[in-house]
């Protein structure tokens, strides 16, 4: 640590604080769908941009799943190069205005960040969602990357069909690598929109859909064909694809499938899955009904039961619909909460109730619809798998929880309409596609990444394995060897 500080630039003699971004005041926000946070401005992201060091070894880079350039992007950004820095984020990550968003950066490059040892590390997602941002109002038209791509027209590689099968951040990465490597690219896509979770689940206030469209549309300025409304194992086998010319295939279907909690009562009117409230209100836009098509139930309490990212989007979604009360029912503490720690911080801002170490054990109702919550006290005992203590049930201490609406946010698998039809790709315990850290599946030609192989896990990991998967692709097409 010691070395790294010696080999840097001489810090500032001037400290400046990191630059907080506005957003909207909690009582405004609760009653709108708009983006909580607002954006730094260009001068705020001149500012927070100066705090860079330069460092000669630079961490965040290390820290960053997919490795952008990011003292690269902060020097272009000091230079008022916005253009420039897009295009160095976008040489490794191809949806910048997601990522600056949704990934866990307190985790990630901002948690290496040499700033934050003593002080508060450069604002990294920040400025990386202010560049993306500025491509809209600047209108950049062709950057680098698309010229490229322009030049790689008739080198022989277009003519070499691959397909990518579903359109989240997984796919849509591995689509735009195969793409810049020189390949003919067809991305089939089971929903009416691209983005996978980023559109279905995120909900508008955190990642609006006109951000995703953005991103989607710049993979396939990249020669991308999209085809929407296609479900492989339905509207054609992975077999078909192969036998259509398709050379490899890449399998980024995610992990759609809801889990319940198998408790009595899951079966009452008022109890939804995360993923079908979420994707109700999001994609389907069910809080404009009936300017829209698609209702939801809604009530004064709603209780969420998780404590993820999904759990904290419903709840804060259930929120914004009018609930009076929301509660989080977590069965560990908030020391063991997976969600995004900014997340949290936000929905206790706007009055989210979180009860700890609780856990339902039955859901009771009365003609047909859910009425309360029959919950247990748990506390925590010795750590389990995942290195979390795990949480045991407090003998006698039930009690029930009024409720109006339970939406269920436990965790999601694998969606299982692919794998009926292709029994021959190897699945592991856990019902996840297995699959080598190339991507490579146990059927020659295709690979999978991403939510389908690890779990529900977070985006840029997601894009992490697109990446490393088209880079396979592509020798595996070379070579032919498996
Ligand atoms: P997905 O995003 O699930 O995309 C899979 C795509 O495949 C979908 O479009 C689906 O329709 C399509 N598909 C499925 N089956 C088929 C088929 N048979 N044929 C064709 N297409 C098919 N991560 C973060 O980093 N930060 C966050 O803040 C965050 N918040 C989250 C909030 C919610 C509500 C949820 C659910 C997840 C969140 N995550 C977050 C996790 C993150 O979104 C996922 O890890 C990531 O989206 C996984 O990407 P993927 O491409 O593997 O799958
Ligand atoms: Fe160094 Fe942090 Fe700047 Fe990266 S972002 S170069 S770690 S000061």
């Amino acid at each position: 640590m010691q070395d790294d500080m010696t080999n840097e630039k001489k810090p500032k003699k001037i400290k400046i604080p990191r630059i907080k971004i506005a957003q909207q005041k909690p009582e405004v926000r609760i009653n709108n769908f708009n983006e909580v946070e607002l954006g730094y401005t260009e001068e705020e992201a001149l500012t927070e941009s100066s705090r860079c060091l330069m460092c000669k070894k630079p961490r965040c880079i290390d820290g960053c799943p997919v490795e952008i350039d990011i003292k690269g992007f902060i020097a272009l950004i000091n230079e008022k190069e916005y253009k420039k820095a897009l295009e160095k984020i976008r040489e490794k990550n191809a949806l910048p205005g997601v990522c600056g968003r949704v990934c866990p950066q307190e985790d990630q490059c901002e948690k290496v960040c040499i700033l934050g040892i003593k002080d508060d590390p450069v604002a990294i997602g920040k400025l990386e969602r202010f560049v993306a941002d500025s491509e809209k109002e600047k209108q950049y038209g062709i950057t680098s990357l698309e010229s490229k791509h322009e030049e790689r027209i008739n080198t022989g590689k277009e003519k070499i069909k691959t397909a990518v099968i579903g359109s989240g951040p997984a796919g849509l990465t591995c689509a735009g690598e195969l793409a810049r490597l020189g390949y003919a690219v067809t991305i089939f896509e089971a929903l009416h929109r691209a983005g996978g979770v980023l559109v279905y689940g995120i909900p508008e206030f955190r990642l609006p859909k006109a951000i995703v469209q953005q991103e989607v549309d710049f993979v396939k300025s990249l020669g991308v064909d999209l085809k929407l409304n296609m479900i492989v194992g339905k509207t054609y086998t992975i077999d078909e694809l192969l036998d259509s010319g398709y050379k490899s295939i890449f399998v980024g279907t995610g992990a759609g499938l809801p889990y319940f909690m198998g408790i009595p009562g899951e079966n009452f009117n008022g109890v939804y899955s995360a993923n079908e409230y979420l994707t109700r209100v999001n994609l389907m836009k069910a809080y404009l009904f009936p300017k829209w098509d698609t209702p939801v139930i809604k009530g004064n309490i709603v209780s969420v039961v998780g404590g993820g990212n999904v759990a904290l989007d419903s709840a804060r979604t259930a929120k914004r619909l009018g609930a009076k009360k929301v509660y989080i029912i977590y069965r560990r503490s908030e020391v063991e909460m997976p969600g995004r720690i900014e997340e949290i911080h936000h929905a206790i801002e706007e009055g989210i109730e979180m009860v700890f170490l609780t856990n339902p054990v039955q859901l009771l109702g009365g003609k047909g619809w859910v009425k309360k919550v029959k919950c247990i006290r748990m506390e925590l005992g010795e750590p389990d798998d995942s290195g979390r203590r795990r949480p045991v049930p407090i003998k006698d201490s039930e009690y029930e929880i009024d409720t109006d609406i339970v939406v269920i946010a436990i965790g999601q698998g694998p969606n299982p309409v692919l794998m009926q039809t292709s029994s021959d790709i190897i699945l592991n315990k856990r019902g996840n596609i297995a699959a080598d850290e190339s991507g490579k599946t146990s059927k020659k030609g295709v690979f999978a990444g991403g939510d389908i192989v690890t779990g529900t896990a977070t985006v840029i990991l997601a894009m992490g394995a697109g990446r490393t998967a088209a880079i396979a692709m592509d020798d595996y097409i070379k070579t032919g060897k498996w």
